[in-house]
């Protein structure tokens, strides 16, 4: 291998910028050239090829987004379109690819390995939805940012005796919506992986008015509600002045944490280091705090994350 292809995919997340910088630095001083592929698969397609060198990737550890862009190409699944890719890539002499992103970039990943492109994906999203790894990048600096949303709104519920919902990225993953739910001490929360209808909720927040509880904040993952409908719901059947609040796409932003960008940076390397060793198909996590390799496909059909139901018996104790 001597010339190695980077791209973002999917959704944005802080800290793809720490794993861009990590996987270059590491190419360029084990003598590999670098190419950075924007927007995703779809620059891949169109050809919009960058030579990347450190100053390229200097000052951008601290920063969020992702310096190459990122874009949803959903025609990737043709075979035409992946066929002209590949050639796009082998004309710049491109031999190996590390793909960042979640579940559909790392499809996208392991049709080009099976084509004949040696691929590694490294899992790049807020939700925390990939397979075979503990966190994705990017999942504790939404957190942070969530949590921070939270605080905020339990300060203006205590003040107005409100009931506030407040509806979390995700997918459909609750991870988010739990470790939030946690930490910003919600009362609360709606998830995908379990069933809890509203007419559930509602009992439940009876219940809690009449234990005196004159404020509540309630979680809950994107997808599953129209969040505006359900505090409708709520008000009407509560007489309690409810609001809900999307907090949308500042999730994504922002710059990433200590923790995300040591989680890219070791991502990023040890991409490279795999690829060097001749690895391909492969994709990164992190288990118990060491890194790990898995087979795409294996990893796609069988290492769905489970869900964290002693994390919801925590939550429901704190309640
Ligand atoms: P996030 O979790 O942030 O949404 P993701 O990688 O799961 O990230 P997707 O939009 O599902 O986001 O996938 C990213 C890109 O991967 C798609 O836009 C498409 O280009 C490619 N991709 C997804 N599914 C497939 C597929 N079945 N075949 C080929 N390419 C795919």
């Amino acid at each position: 291998i001597k010339i190695i292809g980077i791209l973002t995919s999917g959704g944005d997340a802080p800290g793809m910028n720490a794993a861009i910088r990590a996987v270059t630095h590491t190419a360029l001083n084990k003598g590999l050239n670098v190419i950075g592929i924007q927007d995703g698969f779809l620059g891949l397609f169109k050809n919009r090829m960058i030579q990347l060198q450190k100053s390229n990737v200097s000052n951008i550890i601290n920063r969020g987004g992702t310096l190459l862009g990122s874009a949803r190409f959903p025609e990737f699944s043709q075979k035409d379109i992946r066929l002209t890719s590949i050639k796009n890539l082998y004309q710049r002499k491109i031999d190996a690819l590390i793909i960042i992103g979640g579940d559909g970039s790392y499809i996208g990943a392991k049709y080009l390995t099976n084509m004949g492109l040696p691929c590694i994906g490294i899992p790049g999203t807020i939700d925390n939805d990939v397979a075979g790894t503990d966190y994705s990048i990017g999942y504790f600096t939404a957190l942070e940012t969530i949590v921070e949303a939270i605080d905020r709104l339990q300060d203006t519920s205590a003040s107005h005796k409100r009931i506030s919902i407040v509806e979390i990225m995700g997918r459909y993953c609750g991870d988010l919506t739990l470790a939030a739910s946690i930490a910003g001490g919600c009362e609360f929360i709606i998830l995908p992986e379990i069933t809890y209808t509203k007419e559930n909720l509602l009992i439940d927040i009876k219940k809690s008015i009449k234990n005196g509880k004159n404020h509540a904040v309630i979680a809950i993952t994107e997808h599953l509600y129209d969040v505006k409908k359900l505090a409708r719901y709520i008000q009407e059947k509560t007489k309690r002045e409810t609001r809900a609040t999307t907090l949308g796409y500042i999730q994504r932003g922002g710059t990433p944490v200590v923790y995300d960008r040591i989680l890219a940076s070791r991502m990023g390397s040890y991409a490279v280091k795999l690829l060097l060793e001749g690895y391909q198909g492969r994709c990164v996590g992190i288990i118990n705090e060491v890194l790990v390799h898995h087979d795409i496909n294996n990893a796609l059909k069988y290492m769905k994350k489970p869900f964290k139901s002693d994390w919801l018996v925590t939550a429901k104790n704190l309640y």
